[in-house]
């Protein structure tokens, strides 16, 4: 059922202009909406500003897995831990761990996988065909995937989850041993214990698919209003009929709150409860080093990412639960370079162009929520996309316009309803 009264398509006011608001504006574009994309900040300012990159379906698994509260814990005793909660009362944090804490085992943990890869299998189809028709320039390589290792025990408890990935998921890794590494990629020191290779992903520069993208839908006609923070709806009968902005009422028949990590600010206007913490995290952006790696990398062992573009470079980590914090710590900045050191030849180098965090917006689930509002027919939710938000934008885009659309939808919707909370 479409949601304008005539029933073709009308106008649509899309909130947030990151990486998932830009998705639901473009395919809403795409079928005939005329669409403006809002944003309270620069656009596309929040997390899919200086993001890793990477378009991973390899990453089906979610983050709460068995064994990751003693993981935590322990890692909480750690200064030098890229994982890090600050303490302090808020009744909603501790209420988001709890629940995170009970879905640690290995049936939430597939349960949520099952949720997690169509979004991303449909997201790296959508991918390739998007850069390609739209000629999105942002530096999009298709190279895949390598996980490095250190410790031989590490690199050979990767086994089991390589079992389960190939088995439940499809989705198997090649096993490298150390001279296999080197020699895929020659940027890693000698000496290391091995990897495990996704050959499926690709990686592209965050920053620019956003301006790429936005240009695309300013030629199609969309407008982009950047400064424009969103305050709440006027509705009547169970419909909003503007969003009450800084700016003044903006009308529309549909709009889509797309506004990652601060979507629980709009709670009350949205009458929802939705358990989305910021889930912080950094990265650092400097020139290409003179041995430079050809595939973007991880080191588990210090959850450090390392991304090759061809305009530059990136490390990327950590996971913070500081709240709304704005600051930036050097000694969290210094973890990315002592995180990537013991495993390239020429881990980092100068000068740094960009010091940058981001908030992930995290559920305790991992999935998204993906799904009209509770109190307005024609306010639909996009948020929630934690660490795969980019990996995820296609295909949440694609669901949104067909949600609104009444269509067909291409992926099963269920794992991303809101009532599941
Ligand atoms: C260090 C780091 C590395 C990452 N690496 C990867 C990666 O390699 N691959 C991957 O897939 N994902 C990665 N992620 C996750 C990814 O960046 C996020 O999942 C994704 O950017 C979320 O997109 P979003 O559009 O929902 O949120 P955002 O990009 O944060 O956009 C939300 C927008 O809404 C706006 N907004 C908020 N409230 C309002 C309001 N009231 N009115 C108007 N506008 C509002 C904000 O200003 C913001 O621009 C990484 C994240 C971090 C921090």
């Amino acid at each position: 059922m479409s949601t304008t009264q005539s029933g073709a398509p009308g106008s649509a006011v899309v909130i947030g202009s990151g990486v998932i608001g830009t998705a639901c504006a473009y395919y809403l574009m795409r079928s005939g909406w005329k669409v403006a994309l809002i944003d309270r900040g620069a656009p596309a300012g929040g997390s899919s500003h200086g993001n890793c990159g990477f378009i991973c379906p390899s990453h089906v698994l979610p983050l709460a897995e068995p064994g990751m509260v003693g993981q935590a814990l322990r890692s909480l005793l750690r200064r030098d831990s890229p994982f890090a909660i600050k303490p302090r009362f808020d009744p909603a944090l501790w209420s988001w761990l709890l629940h995170f804490a009970r879905r640690c085992n290995e049936r939430d943990m597939i349960e949520a996988g099952r949720g997690i890869q169509p979004l991303l299998l449909s997201s790296r189809e959508l991918y390739r065909g998007l850069i390609e028709t739209e000629a999105l320039d942002c530096e999009f390589e298709e190279r895949g995937m390598l996980f490095a290792y250190r410790s031989k025990k590490d690199m050979e408890s990767y086994a089991a989850i390589d079992r389960l990935m190939t088995e439940t998921f499809d989705c198997p890794a090649r096993r490298l041993d150390a001279e296999q590494l080197v020699g895929l990629e020659p940027a890693l020191k000698s000496g290391l214990a091995g990897g495990w290779y996704y050959h499926d992903d690709a990686h592209l520069r965050p920053d620019k698919l956003m301006r790429a993208w936005h240009r695309v839908l300013e030629r199609g006609g969309a407008t982009i209003q950047p400064h424009c923070p969103v305050m709440g709806f006027s509705h009547r009968d169970g419909r909003a009929t503007s969003a009450r902005t800084a700016e003044g009422e903006l009308t529309a028949d549909v709009f889509i709150v797309a506004t990652g990590a601060w979507t629980p600010m709009l709670n009350r206007q949205l009458g929802c409860r939705i358990p989305i913490q910021p889930g912080k995290g950094y990265s650092l952006t400097m020139p290409r080093p003179s041995v430079c790696p050809r595939i973007p990398l991880i080191f588990p062992e210090t959850r450090v990412a390392v991304t090759p573009f061809q305009s530059g470079y990136r490390l990327g980590s950590t996971m913070e639960f500081a709240g709304y914090d704005e600051s930036i710590r050097p000694q969290r900045l210094q973890l990315l370079k002592d995180g990537a050191a013991p495993y390239l030849r020429e881990p980092y180098c100068d000068p740094i162009e960009e010091q940058w965090y981001g908030w992930r917006p995290m559920t305790y689930d991992s999935l998204p929520i993906i799904d009209r509002s509770p109190r307005y027919d024609n306010v639909y939710i996009a948020a929630g996309h934690n660490m795969l938000g980019l990996s995820m934008a296609p295909g949440t885009g694609k669901l949104v316009a067909e949600l609104v659309n009444g269509t067909a939808p291409h992926i099963d919707p269920k794992p991303y309803r809101y009532g599941r909370f």
